[in-house]
């Protein structure tokens, strides 16, 4: 985590959980501790986009669909995050669906991007990403 100095933890999570990134995100970046629900994975999955924690999205990939390699585009920052409705997902769930509209920005244009995300539990019952349908 070199890349964050002290005061970048204590800035609002760029999940836009209202809490300081220390207290959400990084715990989960640092594998400090586990996503309990689909939508703590991901909130945590956009904020490592935003930040570039390529192991971590790769880490969080479910083998079945994970690239083996991919290049963030340097051209583009994430502006927000707002979690739409969720369907199971929950701390008993074997997995979940969550909807999501993300903005972003390129160079003067401003874009969102729609998707409904699956997650289901890898092997140490861990959420992990599967595959998305967008403008849903
Ligand atoms: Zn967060």
């Amino acid at each position: 985590m070199s890349i964050l100095s002290k005061n970048a933890n204590d800035a609002l999570c760029l999940c836009g959980s209202g809490q300081n990134y220390e207290s959400c995100c990084l715990a989960f970046h640092t594998r400090k501790t586990y996503p309990e629900t689909a939508e703590q994975l991901m909130r945590s999955r956009y904020t490592a986009y935003a930040l570039h924690l390529k192991n971590y999205l790769l880490e969080t990939w479910d083998i079945s669909t994970r690239p083996g390699e991919f290049e963030f585009d340097n051209g583009l920052t994430w502006k927000s995050l707002i979690i739409g409705r969720c369907k199971k997902g929950r701390l008993k769930d074997q997995q979940g669906w969550v909807s999501f509209t993300a903005s972003y920005q390129v160079g003067l244009d401003r874009a969102t991007l729609q998707e409904k995300s699956y997650f289901i539990r890898d092997g140490q019952g861990h959420w992990c990403y599967v595959d998305g349908e967008f403008n849903v």
